[in-house]
């Protein structure tokens, strides 16, 4: 589906809206996906409170973290939104499930939100901008809670044939989107089997479900949405983009390089957004690993003369 919407400042392509039942369907799953795992980290942080979690609970919550969020960062945003580098079948496929455990939205769903973000960011078309709502407190409020959350429960929809028409295109990847409510259930099936048998008991599987599943989606998804809504309003800004974009160091730890948001905008097919050796940037350091070992390939970087060429004069 293809088409424009329109708006205050005219027309927006490849930006569809999506018929009242589709919508009613989408809120409904935004809705599960946003207050399901908030809730239940809740329940959670009582029990670990309590003392009744250990270091089962924290190894399965960090062990699901970094499969999930690497799979968000590395596969979702790098590869499939970005094609900053080149895998074979069996990582792709690795990184499109771990991805999907995420619980951000099917592979296309994430890529062509994400393209289009890049397309109109901080201008109207821009899916999450917190920068389009006026300039008073309330206002960037407002703006704030869209790019953190509300963005979700959108009518606007980002076309497939405009965003996203190479992956389409990919069999492979057109099925791990499809199957993409499967991924999800395994991660939370995996941590909840994993904490029976450590435990060997049914608390122990709902305690690998609470860490592994539902506290470890409620934090992976808060960096990542912190991404589009802090790092577009909060940080420095040593590239010189058409955007709001900035640089945050506490949402690039948290969010595994992605609060490196302005350095990103500037070049976004890199495949580290990480350009100076203590800018952190993990999922960098793991591409650069991958590629030491023969995994991907044709990793795209800026040269040295592009970056001094984009950057703010008398910035780091
Ligand atoms: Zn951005
Ligand atoms: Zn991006």
């Amino acid at each position: 589906m293809s088409g424009n919407v329109s708006t205050a400042s005219g027309e927006v392509r490849g930006v569809t809206l999506a018929s009242p039942a589709a919508h009613r369907r989408q809120c409904m799953l935004a809705l599960i996906t946003v207050a399901l795992p908030n809730l239940l980290s809740l329940e959670a942080l009582r029990l670990a409170l309590e003392g009744r979690a250990g270091w089962i609970e924290a190894a399965l919550f960090a062990v699901m973290y970094l499969l999930s969020i690497t799979g968000a960062t590395i596969g979702m945003h790098r590869l499939f939104a970005h094609r900053a580098f080149e895998a074979g079948a069996a990582l792709t496929t690795w990184l499109a499930i771990t991805g999907s455990m995420a619980a951000q939205g099917p592979l296309l769903f994430w890529a062509a939100n994400h393209r289009r973000h890049h397309a109109y960011s901080d201008r109207p078309g821009d899916p999450h901008s917190p920068n389009l709502h006026g300039r008073s407190p309330r206002a960037l409020c407002r703006g704030l809670w869209h790019a953190h959350i509300g963005w979700m429960f959108s009518r606007e929809l980002s076309a497939w044939s405009v965003f996203a028409r190479d992956l389409v295109q990919q069999r492979r990847l057109f099925r791990l989107h499809q199957t993409y409510v499967l991924w999800v259930a395994l991660g939370l099936l995996l941590p909840a089997l994993a904490g029976g048998w450590l435990h060997r008991s049914w608390f122990g599987a709902w305690q690998g479900f609470l860490f592994g599943g539902m506290l470890r989606i409620a934090l992976v998804n808060h960096a990542s949405w912190a991404v589009g809504s802090i790092c577009h309003r909060w940080g420095s800004k040593p590239f010189r983009t058409h955007d709001h974009s900035v640089n945050n160091h506490l949402v690039a730890l948290l969010a595994f390089g992605e609060g490196l948001q302005n350095n990103h905008h500037a070049f976004p097919s890199a495949a580290r957004h990480g350009l100076r050796w203590w800018e952190p940037d993990p999922s960098g350091w793991l591409i650069m690993l991958l590629a030491r070992l023969g995994w991907i390939w044709n990793v795209n970087h800026p040269s040295p003369g592009a970056i001094a060429r984009a950057r703010v004069e008398g910035t780091a």
